[in-house]
């Protein structure tokens, strides 16, 4: 029995990574999936047609998550298109590393503007509807950089602990109409945001992993899907920290 049938969802930088796993998997239960992407649109078509090919229903749907007309103008495709919104994972995200004496102004900018604003403004539009609807489930993903910080990493740890605060104060705000708001906090997960760092910074951070082993977009999905169904009614405002016990 698959756990999302009949509900719709928007999956924000779903062409790669921990975004496409979670579209892949939300479809896979079930769910109608619009599958953003900002540049990638040759992959956000392949995640959309492996969807189809699974039997499931997809279609991709470009935006820039910083940009609030392009955001508005995604919603108005995907509402029209389902003709509303279940479930919204807000995953788009970047990171431009330095430490923070020589952090440029504009490199802490464009971090913030695309992974907590933008994670507001689709959260905005999302809520919006949500609440003539009644129900809504909101997942962000935040980072395990945003509880614990991380050096090299002030402007990308702003703004993922932005997310939970963001996340907290939406949850108090929507609970009384059946939407619940949650945010999944990823350790270190094999992707090509990841991809870049040494292997001798990412044997540190293994040893400081009790499951030892990487995370991957899979186990990330897994949390998701998790609090975008119904098991998952009673728990809103959370941080759901996914990352092998990396942090205890
Ligand atoms: P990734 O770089 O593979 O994917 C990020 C996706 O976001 C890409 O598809 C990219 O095109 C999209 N994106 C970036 N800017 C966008 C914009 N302005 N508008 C729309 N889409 C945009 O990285 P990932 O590891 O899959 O990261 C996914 C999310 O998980 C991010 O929010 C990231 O911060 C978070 N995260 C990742 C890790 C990790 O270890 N990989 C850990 C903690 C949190």
């Amino acid at each position: 029995m698959q756990k999302l049938s009949g509900k719709t969802a928007l999956v924000t930088g779903a062409s790669r990574g921990i975004g496409r796993a979670i579209a892949l998997r939300l479809a896979a239960e079930g769910a109608s999936v619009a599958v953003n992407y900002n540049g990638s649109e040759a992959k956000a078509a392949e995640v959309v047609e492996q969807i189809r090919a699974a039997g499931g229903t997809a279609f991709a749907v470009q935006a820039d998550v910083a940009d609030a007309a392009s955001v508005a103008a995604m919603f108005d495709t995907v509402l029209k298109e389902f003709g509303g919104l279940d479930i919204l994972v807000n995953n788009a995200g970047i990171t431009s590393d330095g430490l923070l004496i020589g952090m440029k102004e504009e490199q802490f900018d464009r971090v913030v503007d695309t992974n907590l604003k933008g994670a507001y403004l689709c959260m905005q539009l999302a809520a919006k509807r949500m609440l003539r609807q009644r129900s809504g489930r909101i997942i962000s993903i935040s980072s395990y950089s945003g509880i614990h910080g991380n050096a090299g990493q002030a402007n990308y740890s702003a703004s993922k602990a932005g997310i939970i605060g963001l996340t907290k104060s939406a949850a108090r705000e929507l609970g009384s109409r059946g939407i619940t708001v949650n945010a999944i906090a990823p350790g270190y997960i094999d992707t090509d945001m990841t991809s870049v760092l040494s292997d001798k910074v990412k044997e540190a951070i293994l040893a400081e992993i009790p499951l030892k082993r990487i995370g991957t977009p899979e186990d990330i999905a897994a949390a998701a899907v998790f609090l975008a169904g119904d098991d998952a009614s009673y728990i809103t405002g959370q941080v759901l920290e996914v990352g092998g016990g990396m942090g205890l």
